[in-house]
């Protein structure tokens, strides 16, 4: 995508300030998603960015905007989609991998089976911040013997360490804020 393009779709992500809590700038992009032109065109510039890896097998998205872009990618990319879940919203077996938030922790599951061994799988949601939730993605789907290839992002935030918690992942994000 050229710059003008870039620039277009950083538009309609919202900044809004202090959401959900004092201090975080939340990156909304609701108004891109309810846009044709810049949805299609952000899923069509995402496969672009990824088309380096060569053949991937499953696109894998985190709940819950990782369902909508990285469904939408896998659909354009002409492979399945493994939805990567919140705890306890997949019925059993699962495999599920538990990570620290920088208050508590959060779980993520996967439906046993869905990940084939040795697959080649691209992990997908909209905003990397810490990195956290990446790196859980990565292990579990490492678990499940996926071979993870790479990460891709709709909206990377700099400064927040994302890419050195996925250090040896090769990360591509669309668009980047400070
Ligand atoms: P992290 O694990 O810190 O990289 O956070 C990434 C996950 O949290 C993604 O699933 C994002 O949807 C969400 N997230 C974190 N920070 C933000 C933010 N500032 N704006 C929107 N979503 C965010």
């Amino acid at each position: 995508p050229d710059a003008r393009e870039l620039d277009g779709l950083g538009a309609l992500v919202r900044a809004v300030p202090d959401y959900p809590t004092p201090g975080v700038t939340f990156r909304d992009i609701t108004p891109l998603l309810a846009d044709a032109v810049a949805f299609n065109g952000a899923v069509d510039s995402l496969a672009d960015l990824v088309a380096h890896h060569g053949p991937v097998d499953t696109v894998a998205g985190m709940e819950a905007r990782g369902f909508v872009l990285g469904a939408a990618l896998a659909v354009r990319l002409g492979v399945g989609f493994v939805p990567l879940r919140k705890a306890g919203k997949l019925p059993p077996p699962v495999e599920s991998v538990t990570y620290d938030l920088e208050y508590g922790s959060a779980t993520l599951e996967v439906r046993t089976g869905t990940v084939s061994p040795g697959s080649r799988v691209l992990i997908v949601d909209d905003v990397l911040a810490t990195g956290g939730t990446a790196a859980a993605a990565v292990s579990l789907v490492g678990a499940c013997g996926g071979d993870v290839v790479g990460a891709a992002f709709l909206l990377e935030l700099d400064g927040l360490g994302g890419r050195d918690a996925l250090s040896g992942l090769v990360v591509d994000s669309l668009l980047t804020v400070g």
